[in-house]
C-alpha cells in the first residue's frame, strides 16, 4: 500500500503536479525507522525548462495584480495552512524526522505567519515623491522577476513559505527546489497557494540535487536566488549568480556564541541553551552552539544543565510525548558522531550523551561536552546536530574576542541581569540575529540572517521585502529641455 507521505508526482508547475520518471530517483527515508516512505524524481532537464519558462510567463500578470489582490491570496494561504496544521505537520515529521510536538507549533504555523505577514505588506509597497523645483521623481518598487528559491533540509515548509511569500508579495513568480533530502512538504505550500487564488505559475516546486539547482541558478532568465544551505553551496550558488548579475540572499551556516555571565538566572540561561542546541535535534543554523560560561557558575550550570538535558523524550517523533527526534539521515548521523568522537580525541569533558541511542533510527543522544577550547574541532566547525559545546571565560573582553574569532556570524545570544552589559556586549559581537536573555526566537517581524560566512541579505520582516524588490526612478521634467546643440 502507498505509504500516505508518497505525493501525486515529484514536481508542482503551472499549478499542476507533473512527473517525468525520467530523472533520477530520490528515496525519502523516514529518520525514526530508517523505512523508505516515498519516491520523488530529480527534474529532468525537460522538467527545468517547463518551470523556468512557466513562472517566467506568469510573473507579469501576477505583478500588475494590485499588491491587495496578491496580499488576499496570501492570506487566504495562511488560513489554509492553519486549517491544516496537523495534516502539514505530520508530514513535516515524515519528511524531516523532527517530533511532532516541535512541527506542530514551529513548521506550518511558522509558512503561515509568513504568508499572513507579507501578505498584509504587500499593498502597502509604495514609492516616493520628491520635488526638484517644478519638476518631481518618482520611484516606484517593482518586482525582480522570476527568482529560484533552494532550500536546506532542517524546515522544508518554513523556508518555502520564508522565500515563497516575500517573493510572491512583491509580485516576483518562483521556482522552488527543495532539499533533496525532505522533497516533500514544498509541494504541499504550492498546492496551498493555487487553492487560495494564486495563478498557476506563480510558485512552482522542482526536485533534485546540486545539479538541478545549478541548471535553476545560471539560467538567463533568473532574476534572483535565495538558498538557505551551508557556506560551501553557498560561495558556489553566489558565484555562479554573480556570473549573470543575479540579486541574491544567502542564507548560511554558522557556529555561534552564546555568552553567559555569572550573574545569568541559571535556569533562563540552562534554558537558552537548551533551546539553542537541542531544538530539532540541534539542527539549526543559528544555534548558539558554543556556550560561553563566565567561571563563577560553571559547574553550577553544567550540573542544572546535565539535569534537565536528562529529561529529554526520545522516542516515535508521531507521539506528542518526545520531545526529541533523530537526526535527518543516516549520512547526518554519522557525521556527527564523527564529531563527538573528534571532541573526546581532542580532550573536551563528556558531560553527558555522546553517543547514538540504543533504538531504531538515527538517534543521537543530547552530548554536552566541557572544557572545550577555542581550537577543538567541535568548538570550530559547525556540527548541525545535538552537540554543545561548553567553554570558559573570565572577562566580557576576552569572551567578545573569542567570540568573534570565527569565519562565521549568523547569531550570537547573551544571558545577564545587567542589562548595561548585555547591550554593550551584542553591540560588539559580530551576528546578524541576536538576543539577550533569549534564545533562538525566530518571529516573521524581526529581520533574519547573518553576516560574514553565514550569509548576505535578510529574511522575514520589512528587510526581506527590499531583497525581492528593487526601485525604479523616474525623472518627470515639466519644462523644455535645454541641450548644447
Ligand atoms: P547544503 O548546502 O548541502 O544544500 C542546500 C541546498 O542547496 C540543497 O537544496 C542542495 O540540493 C542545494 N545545492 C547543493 N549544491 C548546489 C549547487 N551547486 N547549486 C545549487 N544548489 C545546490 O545544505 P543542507 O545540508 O541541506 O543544510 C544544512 C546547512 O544549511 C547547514 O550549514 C545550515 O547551517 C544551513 N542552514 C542555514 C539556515 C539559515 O537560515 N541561515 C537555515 C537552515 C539551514
Amino acid at each position: 500500500m502507498t505509504h500516505p507521505a508518497q505525493p501525486k508526482a515529484s514536481h508542482f508547475i503551472n499549478g499542476e503536479y507533473v512527473e517525468d520518471t525520467a530523472g533520477t530517483p530520490i528515496p525519502v527515508i523516514y529518520a525514526a525507522t530508517g523505512e523508505q516512505i516515498a519516491t520523488v524524481h530529480a527534474a529532468t532537464p525537460a522538467i527545468v525548462e517547463q518551470a523556468l519558462s512557466t513562472a517566467k510567463a506568469a510573473q507579469k500578470a501576477w505583478a500588475r495584480m494590485t499588491g491587495t489582490e496578491r496580499g488576499r491570496i496570501l492570506r487566504r494561504a495562511a488560513d489554509i495552512m492553519r486549517a491544516r496544521n496537523h495534516d502539514l505537520s505530520v508530514l513535516e515529521t515524515y519528511d524531516t524526522g523532527k517530533p511532532l510536538q516541535e512541527t506542530l507549533v514551529a513548521d506550518a504555523t511558522s509558512g503561515a505567519d509568513a504568508l499572513e505577514y507579507f501578505g498584509g505588506l504587500a499593498a502597502s509597497l509604495t514609492g516616493e515623491h520628491i520635488p526638484l523645483g517644478e519638476d518631481w521623481v518618482y520611484t516606484k518598487r517593482e518586482a525582480l522577476g522570476l527568482c529560484v528559491g533552494i532550500g536546506a533540509w532542517n524546515y522544508p515548509t518554513q523556508i518555502a513559505c520564508w522565500k515563497g511569500a516575500p517573493a510572491l508579495a512583491c509580485g516576483n513568480s518562483m521556482v522552488f527546489k527543495p532539499s533533496e533530502t525532505t522533497p516533500l512538504c514544498a509541494l504541499k505550500v504550492a498546492e496551498i497557494l493555487i487553492e487560495a487564488g494564486a495563478p498557476a505559475g506563480v510558485f512552482n516546486v522542482v526536485q533534485g540535487m546540486g545539479e538541478v539547482g545549478g541548471a535553476l541558478v545560471t539560467d538567463p532568465r533568473v532574476d534572483k536566488v535565495s538558498l538557505t544551505g551551508s557556506v560551501p553551496t553557498g560561495k558556489k550558488v553566489y558565484a555562479a549568480a554573480a556570473e549573470g548579475m543575479k540579486h541574491v540572499t544567502m542564507e548560511l551556516g554558522g557556529k555561534s556564541p552564546l555568552i553567559i555571565f555569572d550573574d545569568a538566572d541559571i535556569d533562563n540561561a540552562v534554558g537558552g541553551a537548551i533551546n539553542g542546541n537541542f531544538y530539532s535535534s540541534g539542527q539549526v543554523c543559528s544555534n548558539g552552539t558554543r556556550v560561553f560560561v563566565q567561571k563563577g557558575i560553571k559547574e553550577k550550570f553544567l550540573a542544572r544543565l546535565a539535569e534537565r538535558t536528562g529529561n529529554a523524550i526520545l522516542g516515535d517523533p508521531m507521539d506528542e510525548a518526545t520531545s526529541f527526534g533523530p537526526m535527518v539521515t543516516e549520512n547526518q548521523m554519522n557525521i556527527v558522531l564523527g564529531y563527538i568522537e573528534k571532541g573526546k580525541e581532542e580532550g573536551a569533558r563528556l558531560i553527558c550523551g555522546g553517543k547514538r541511542a540504543d533504538m531504531d533510527g538515527y538517534f543521537i543522544e543530547p552530548t554536552v561536552f566541557a572544557d572545550v577550547t577555542d581550537d577543538m574541532t567541535i568548538a570550530r566547525e559547525e556540527i548541525f546536530g545535538p552537540v554543545m559545546s561548553v567553554l570558559d571565560f573570565d572577562t566580557e573582553e576576552e569572551v567578545v574576542a573569542r567570540a568573534n574569532d570565527t569565519e562565521f556570524g549568523l547569531s550570537a545570544g547573551v544571558f545577564t541581569k545587567d542589562f548595561t552589559r548585555a547591550h554593550r556586549v551584542i553591540g560588539n559581537l559580530e551576528a546578524g540575529s541576536c538576543f539577550i536573555n533569549s534564545y533562538n526566537d525566530a518571529p516573521v517581524e524581526a529581520p533574519f540572517g547573518g553576516v560574514k560566512a553565514s550569509g548576505v541579505g535578510r529574511e522575514n520582516s520589512k528587510e526581506a521585502i527590499k531583497h525581492f524588490s528593487q526601485v525604479k526612478s523616474v525623472y518627470v521634467r515639466m519644462g523644455d529641455v535645454e541641450a548644447a546643440f
